[in-house]
């Protein structure tokens, strides 16, 4: 795994120079913008150059989208300049990627060991790894003796979201790494909700930091897209082949708009963060919620933990409301500016309710485990203003 700093203690850039011009490939023209390279494929100067390059394809030549896109390179070298990998590709969906990156380099009776708090669809791909005969052990992730039982030698890899959704318990990404890299295992981290600008995943100790790029990285609610983020032997030779032949590429468009992005997520995500804090204590003793749970207030479980992970809390909360889902409901309903839907990450902010909706799937006892109540709501702060987000909150909580 490189050593290549986020910041720019080495002198290089800083994270938010890199997002904005990391990995610009201009063409002859000299566009200011990332060209979007709209096109599924190349064309060749002749038989014996397609040839060649089906052989063994140089850094700027490509072949078909499936493989690769000058603008989609563009984005997947800035991700990777961004996370500190050698690096990265990106992919159709969040999705794609954590499906990629596993499945891509399990073979039957491997061994993985993951969190069990867990997206809905993560923990499906869990099981269809299980189906093809890779054994998972599912443990709780904040407790240390647990992953030290389950990984042995022989493990093949680790599996977890830094910060679980929607529970947002926090994963101690340097414990479990040592433990995983002691047994020879690879560590990949789900870390969507820690953001790449509160990333210190690689530098933790995580080999592959997977990202949906639908949620803060586009930022506006646009575009399905995913990335990878790795050595660059696991990338290309073990990562590219399963996805370049299974179909899971991105399209040149939304690397695009996922470049766009790119450009204010620092800015945005920090603002969501300090809105996230402001919200969280505002509500934190109010009397409809029996729950506030934000990584950025002391009374979290592990808020010291993730202030060193991250130096954040986060653009994520839960909010727990007194009463069955009936009453989580009432209050969802009379929210004016926070919209029910379930994308997070976005400008505009965004209530979930995951016992019925993105957590539906799963049954009521792992409900309970996970903490995925009748009353729990997942929010997504945006970037409207913070006092107009509270008074919202405050008046469908007091109906
Ligand atoms: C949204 C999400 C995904 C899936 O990403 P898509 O882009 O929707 O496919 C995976 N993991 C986490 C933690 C997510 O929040």
């Amino acid at each position: 795994m490189t050593d290549k700093p986020k910041t720019a203690a080495d002198g290089g850039p800083h994270p938010r120079t890199k997002a904005i011009h990391h990995g610009t490939r201009r063409s002859q023209y000299g566009e200011m913008a990332e060209a979007l390279f709209l096109t599924q494929g190349f064309v060749y100067d002749s038989a014996e150059q397609a040839e060649a390059r089906f052989v063994q394809s140089g850094p700027d030549e490509f072949i078909y989208a499936r493989y690769g896109n000058p603008t989609s390179r563009m984005f997947e070298d800035r991700m990777a300049a961004l996370e500190g990998t050698e690096d990265a590709f990106a992919t159709a969906s969040g999705m794609a990627a954590v499906n990629g990156a596993l499945f891509s380099m399990c073979s039957p009776d491997d061994h993985v060991v993951a969190a069990r708090a867990m997206f809905g669809s993560c923990l499906y791909i869990l099981d269809l790894l299980m189906k093809f005969g890779v054994e998972v052990t599912l443990v709780d992730g904040t407790d240390a003796d647990q992953w030290r039982k389950a990984i042995r030698p022989g493990t093949r890899a680790v599996f977890f979201e830094s910060v679980s959704n929607p529970g947002l318990e926090v994963i101690d990404l340097q414990a479990v790494s040592d433990l995983a890299h002691a047994a020879g295992a690879l560590v990949i981290v789900d870390n969507v909700f820690a953001t790449p600008v509160f990333s210190r995943a690689v530098e933790l100790g995580a080999d592959v930091v997977i990202y949906s790029a639908t949620k803060h990285i586009d930022g506006g609610g646009r575009a399905l897209a995913g990335v990878i983020c790795g050595s660059r032997d696991y990338i290309r030779k073990t990562v590219e082949p399963y996805l370049k032949h299974t179909g899971g590429a991105i399209s040149p468009f939304h690397s695009w708009i996922m470049l766009n992005g790119l450009t204010t997520m620092d800015l945005r995500v920090r603002a969501q963060a300090e809105a996230a804090l402001s919200i969280a204590q505002a509500l934190q003793h109010h009397p409809e919620l029996s729950r506030v749970i934000y990584p950025g207030l002391p009374d979290h479980p592990q808020h010291d933990l993730a202030m060193a992970q991250m130096g954040s809390g986060g653009t994520m909360l839960a909010l727990e409301v007194k009463g069955d889902k009936e009453a989580a409901f009432r209050a969802l309903d009379r929210l004016r500016i926070i919209s029910i839907s379930n994308n997070l990450g976005d400008a505009r902010s965004i209530v979930t309710h995951p016992a019925t909706t993105t957590h539906q799937r799963l049954t009521d006892d792992v409900k309970a485990q996970l903490g995925i109540t009748p009353g729990l709501m997942r929010l997504s702060v945006g970037l409207e203003d913070t006092q107009d987000l509270i008074a919202d909150l405050r008046q469908a909580l007091e109906g």
